[in-house]
């Protein structure tokens, strides 16, 4: 496949300094991350074209050998077929560690290496597992005053039989023939060495004379695991509960990856959520709302309130019930309750109803014609 030119993919001046590189890679990363473009694979190679670019040009070792070379330049610096990947994801916290969290938590699955591919792995040394996601629907009043739910996910650990060697019982590891142990090979490309994983033991730098038969050498085994997981009151949406060492094990005695589970919450019928506060309407009528009244209301946790709605309530006004919200996690504090009154104009009215208003408006006398309001003005209050 012809690859675009690195500046191109980037959309930058080959004169562009490492500030415009990296501005320009994490628009790009954000646009195109396969978190954002489930199942999009022309998302997901745009992703890794990007990435590929940023890794060489924000690389100043890197970056004048393409310069001058190209391609050719750069092919083969780095090890292992994944490996490609690892520097500039070791750039993400400092990429996105000062735009305000948010894209910090778009990549922490990367962090992590559960971005397939990412994890980098060196030579038959220790490497650590993948970090796993796992995405938990919760109903919007288990977020609000907690709960537990029972998760069912698949990982891998280290086979029960070989214990993670890989190797059959009585099975020796030896030095791979084809690379004698470097992991990598070189082939002579003209003026350039190319260096690459070694196909036989796929830079591992050893091979097993007879595999494990459970694992097939691989030394894993895919698991069911089901955990139940309690979740604090006052969760949000979008949270991210990390369970350290419950993500794939690692190869070759690495530490096994974490779990991160992502909080989604379900909509309300009536209510909302903003931080600790919820929200919510009440229907009053034009008379409730012109001569005040008490209405009950069914609070989220299903307890009644009541509600002192005062004489000449305007539409829209928010009522605030406090420590009616959502309890703060770990504390015994509490949000409010903003019920918003919604007053109803009546449509069917009996005679009576409507010689009284009739008898109402002459006293009243209201002006034929009123003053504007602007928008603006509406909305504040
Ligand atoms: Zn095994
Ligand atoms: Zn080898």
């Amino acid at each position: 496949m012809a690859k675009r030119d690195y500046y191109e993919v980037l959309g930058v001046e080959k004169s562009a300094d490492q500030e415009a590189i990296k501005k320009a890679y994490r628009k790009l990363a954000v646009k195109y991350h396969p978190d954002r473009n489930p199942g999009d694979k022309e998302a997901e190679d745009k992703f890794k074209e990007a990435t590929e670019a940023y890794e060489v040009l924000s690389d100043e070792k890197k970056r004048p050998l393409y310069d001058q070379y190209g391609f050719a330049g750069v092919e083969g610096m780095d090890q292992g077929g994944g490996a490609q990947y690892s520097h500039a994801f070791h750039d993400f916290s400092d990429l996105f560690g000062g735009a305000g969290g948010g894209f910090s938590d778009i990549f922490d699955s990367i962090f992590g290496g559960g971005f397939s591919g990412g994890s980098s792995r060196s030579r038959g040394g220790p490497s650590s597992g993948s970090s796993l996601r796992y995405d938990l629907n919760i109903q919007f009043k288990d977020a609000v005053y907690g709960t537990t739910a029972t998760i069912r996910f698949k990982h891998n650990e280290a086979c029960e039989q070989c214990h993670g060697s890989g190797a059959a019982a009585g099975a020796s590891k030896k030095t791979c023939p084809t690379c004698h142990g470097a992991g990598q090979v070189r082939q002579g490309n003209g003026f350039f060495t190319i260096q690459q994983t070694c196909p036989t033991c796929r830079g591992k730098g050893t091979s097993i004379d007879k595999p494990c038969a459970y694992c097939r050498g691989t030394g894993i085994q895919e698991k069911n695991k089901s955990m139940s997981l309690k979740i604090p009151a006052g969760t949000d949406n979008g949270k991210r509960i990390v369970i350290s060492g419950q993500g794939d094990a690692g190869e070759n005695g690495g530490p096994a990856g974490d779990l991160v589970i992502v909080i989604h919450v379900e909509n309300h019928q009536y209510f909302e959520r903003d931080g600790y506060d919820l929200y919510c309407a009440v229907p009053i009528s034009m008379s409730q709302a012109v001569l005040g009244c008490e209405v009950t209301v069914t609070g989220l946790d299903g307890k009644k309130i009541d509600i002192k709605v005062p004489e000449g309530t305007q539409h829209g006004k928010l009522l605030r019930v406090r420590n009616e919200g959502v309890p703060y996690t770990n504390s015994s504090k509490k949000g409010d309750l903003y019920i918003q009154v919604q007053v109803e104009v009546p449509t069917k009215l009996n005679s009576k109803q409507k010689d009284l208003l009739k008898q109402f408006m002459e006293i009243e006398n209201p002006k034929k014609e009123p003053g504007l309001i602007s928008l603006s003005k509406l909305n504040q209050r």
